[in-house]
């Protein structure tokens, strides 16, 4: 039986798929023509997740959802397509901290990559390095809310949203299912001066999600929050590499 491979700390990334172009389906640059990198592993287990096969093994196979790409690999997959926007998702990519710092720092000491934007789609519950920090463009940080069904010790660590908040590079997007749902929202904003915030319906298929933003829409607006769609879902429903 092949060995299983093992990645080399601080020169392999943990991936689950690389794709695009496609459009940035979420938050604040939705509809942006976007290449995505989802990395493997999450700490939580929300129980909507809509990307469990980055992570949960009672209902996939792991290790065939697991791919070891090393900088240079992502650095040629960039470099065989125009990138405007990078978006970094997982799991959760903040578990590859050091791998993931000398990615963006091979993606900015590009000279031809100085004016990729990159974001990176993270659940607030871990810090950014100071490395990672200077070189994301933006984090897209989703606290979860209680419907996640996470405790609230998982989903919420104070010191972080705190830290995220404080590097001016993060935008709030919350997952939300009814209505009552925006009154957590608002008490975590104000606990910890989250902005600018985005609503985004849960949902994996299209009903559901323009279903839910018709429900949200109003509430959203008279809150003076943003709204936003999950586009791939609209267009692609929950296909995978979209
Ligand atoms: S934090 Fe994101 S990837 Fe992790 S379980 Fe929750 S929704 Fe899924």
């Amino acid at each position: 039986m092949k060995p299983p491979t093992v990645p080399a700390p601080d020169r392999d990334l943990v991936v689950n798929e690389t794709f695009g172009p496609t459009f940035q389906g979420e938050g604040p640059s939705t509809g942006r023509y976007a290449h995505f990198i989802r990395l493997f592993g999450c700490h939580l287990s929300c129980t909507w997740c809509d990307t469990p096969h980055t992570h949960d093994p009672t209902r996939y196979d792991l290790t065939a959802e697991q791919r070891i790409l090393s900088i240079d690999d992502i650095l040629s997959w960039l470099a065989a397509a125009p990138v405007d926007l990078l978006v970094i998702t997982g799991g959760e990519p903040m578990l590859q901290p050091r791998v993931l710092e000398r990615l963006l720092l091979a993606i900015r000491d590009r000279s031809l990559a100085t004016d990729i934007e990159i974001e990176i789609e993270t659940s607030g519950t871990i810090p950014p390095t100071d490395l990672l920090t200077a070189a994301a463009t933006r984090f897209n940080v989703s606290p979860k809310l209680a419907h996640s069904g996470l405790r609230r010790h998982q989903r919420i660590r104070p010191a972080v949203l705190r830290h995220l908040a404080g590097t001016g590079k993060a935008v709030w997007k919350f997952v939300v299912q009814e209505i009552d749902d925006l009154d957590e929202v608002q008490e975590l904003t104000e606990a910890y001066d989250l902005h600018p915030v985005w609503i985004m319906p849960e949902g994996t298929d299209s009903s559901t999600v323009l279903t839910r933003m018709r429900l949200l829409a109003e509430p959203v607006l008279s809150r003076r929050w943003h709204l936003s769609p999950r586009l791939h879902t609209l267009l692609w429903e929950n296909d995978r590499g979209r």
